[in-house]
């Protein structure tokens, strides 16, 4: 039985994430969304808040877990007894990042093995951080997040 953990800041979790996780979900036996507790990033949400909006967004998801962690990914991989670290890939930006920590992840937890997943077309472009800034500016996110995540990010810009 092999279980995964999905680690990310999820600040918020948009539909990008939401598709990389659905597809996980049917790779493993087990997912665990891990929400990272102080990510190096000017964060909206609070831990408690993406915890929350990620549980939301797959409730409907029977093998999808989500937990708070803190500390290195490979410490939470081996806490939750995952053997699988899943992550996204948009642009060849993102590559050469996990390219980096997946070198890293390789010496600090040499058993723990790294499964990319190539977002869809529709979300190549997709991030949270842009995602922000344009319901920031008042832009429209349609299609983008579930409506628990726009309503959530309506009340913080209000
Ligand atoms: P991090 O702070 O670790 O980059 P994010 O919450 O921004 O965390 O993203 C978590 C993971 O999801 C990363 O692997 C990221 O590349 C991936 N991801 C982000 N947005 C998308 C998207 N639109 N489509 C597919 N994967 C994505």
């Amino acid at each position: 039985m092999i279980v995964a953990i999905y680690p990310g800041s999820f600040d918020p979790i948009t539909n990008g994430h939401i598709d990389v996780a659905t597809r996980a979900a049917r790779l493993f036996a087990r997912l665990i969304i891990g929400v990272y507790d102080t990510p190096e990033k000017r964060l909206l949400f609070t831990l408690e808040e993406r915890v929350e909006l990620v549980k939301q967004a797959v409730a409907h998801l029977d093998n999808v877990e989500v937990k708070p962690f803190s500390g290195l990914t490979v410490d939470f991989a081996r806490k939750v007894e995952a053997q699988v670290t899943v992550r996204g890939l948009r642009v060849s930006a993102d590559f050469e990042h996990e390219f980096d920590m997946a070198m890293m992840n390789r010496r600090l937890g040499p058993k723990l093995e790294l499964v990319c997943l190539m977002a869809r077309p529709e979300y190549q472009f997709l991030s949270s951080s842009l995602l922000k800034e344009v319901a920031r500016l008042g832009g429209s996110i349609k299609n983008l997040v579930p409506e628990h995540v726009a309503q959530a990010l309506k009340e913080k810009e209000g």
